[in-house]
């Protein structure tokens, strides 16, 4: 069968592919631990369901314009100006399928074949397919190592007349790093000068610990929106844990938000009012179900730092938001993609390869499910490479023996 060559080079999503293995392993009976997917426990907020329900029984379900709900985009315009400080109008905004549909648009409306774009490692999967899909080039810088904060001039020296776009995704998945204030000013700063457009994947924004604040960079440009080259990408997955809905956003220039309302138009129309009333619902209710997630995943962290402790050869960066660690795992095995399937073999845990975020012997562990299986789960990755600790385990109602050291 003959295919597109550029699809076809696309790499399957590791996490949503991790995913199925667990619920087939689980499926099977096996006790398995899912520390693969980025995803909370919690329930959609009641403010969210009441007002999805809502338009649900009123039967009017149809074709909302391309680029959103008036009433959804005023509920974005709201809460720009509350967390970002800026007036919007309407035409600044448009709403997407996820942060995922967000993000794939904009490269596709920014981008021609060949154009470049810096990632910095360690970076969200997607990105560099994304890039690769609109025919353009993925740059990566790397941070220097045992730091996961790029240095600003490894960033400018990455810079070439061909570069279109910077992608900054912090507090970062997939390692809780939190970028300076001094660091976002300066990439700000240069993109402004350069016409660069510095594209803020911001959808962890509030999932922040220990009094750190991810600073919008929007604060270090005096310029409009409109002729700004900041875009800020956000959306309900993780303010609410409402991954399901399928609801993103993008603040940007409204000549590029025009370009971005055509692509919609002629691929996926628009979202689902449903999906669009449920986020309205929320960014209109009560905003305590985003601290109440906050401090959870917080003290979810603090659970992960208190088991990493006593992990012998693992190495840790402290993630200062987010609900990812990414230790170091060079001591054990250089290649990610073997320690993560040794895990899964010997230990039934889930975890993603570093390798997939451009950070290769280290491995990704979300902490956005319960304690127990964070406890257990770190446990099993300490039983599976880590001498000193005990030699004997239970998984699930199985005693099992460490006899591979
Ligand atoms: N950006 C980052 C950094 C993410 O981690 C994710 C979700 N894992 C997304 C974007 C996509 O979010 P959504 O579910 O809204 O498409």
């Amino acid at each position: 069968m003959k295919l597109s060559k550029l699809a076809s080079d696309i790499a399957e999503s590791p996490t949503f592919a991790l995913n199925e293995e667990a619920r087939l392993l689980r499926e099977r009976g096996e006790a398995v631990i899912n520390l693969g997917i980025g995803e909370p426990k919690n329930k959609t907020p009641i403010a969210a369901i009441l007002a999805s329900g809502a338009k649900l029984t009123s039967g009017e379900v149809k074709y909302t314009p391309p680029d959103g709900l008036p009433s959804m985009k005023k509920a974005v315009i709201r809460y720009t100006e509350e967390n970002y400080d800026r007036l919007v109008a309407p035409e600044n905004v448009i709403i997407t399928n996820g942060a995922k549909q967000s993000l794939f648009n904009i490269f596709y409306s920014v981008l021609n074949p060949q154009d470049e774009v810096i990632v910095i490692a360690p970076y969200w999967v997607s990105y560099p397919e994304m890039i690769k899909m609109c025919l353009a080039v993925p740059v990566v810088v790397t941070p220097e190592d045992g730091t996961f904060t790029p240095r600003f001039e490894d960033i400018a020296r990455a810079v070439t007349s061909s570069t279109r776009a910077i992608i900054v995704n912090s507090p970062n998945n997939p390692s809780g790093a939190v970028y300076p204030p001094e660091l976002i000013e300066k990439i700000a700063e240069m993109c402004e000068r350069k016409g660069i457009f510095m594209i803020c994947d911001d959808i962890y924004h509030k999932l922040t610990f220990d009094g750190n604040v991810a600073p919008p960079a929007y604060s270090f440009t005096k310029k409009t929106v409109d002729s700004s080259h900041v875009i800020v990408v956000n959306g309900v997955a993780k303010l609410y844990g409402m991954t399901g809905f399928r609801i993103g956003w993008v603040v940007a220039p409204r000549e590029l938000v025009k370009v971005m309302t055509n692509v919609t138009a002629q691929t996926t129309s628009c979202v689902s009012p449903i999906a669009q009333a449920a986020a309205e619902g929320a960014l209109n209710g009560r905003q305590s179900v985003v601290e109440a997630l906050r401090l959870q995943i917080q003290n979810n962290r603090d659970v992960v730092l208190q088991e990493m402790k006593t992990f012998v050869g693992a190495r840790l960066i402290k993630p200062q938001g987010t609900f990812y660690a990414l230790p170091d795992l060079r001591a054990f095995n250089g290649n990610s993609v073997e320690l993560s399937k040794l895990l899964l073999k010997k230990a039934l845990v889930v975890t993603v390869p570093g390798r997939e975020f451009g950070m290769e012997g280290h491995i990704r562990i979300s902490f956005a499910g319960s304690v127990k299986d964070i406890t257990e789960g770190i446990a099993r990755i300490k039983w599976v490479l880590d001498p000193t600790s005990p030699n004997d385990i239970y998984i699930g109602d199985k005693k099992l023996t460490r006899d591979w050291m």
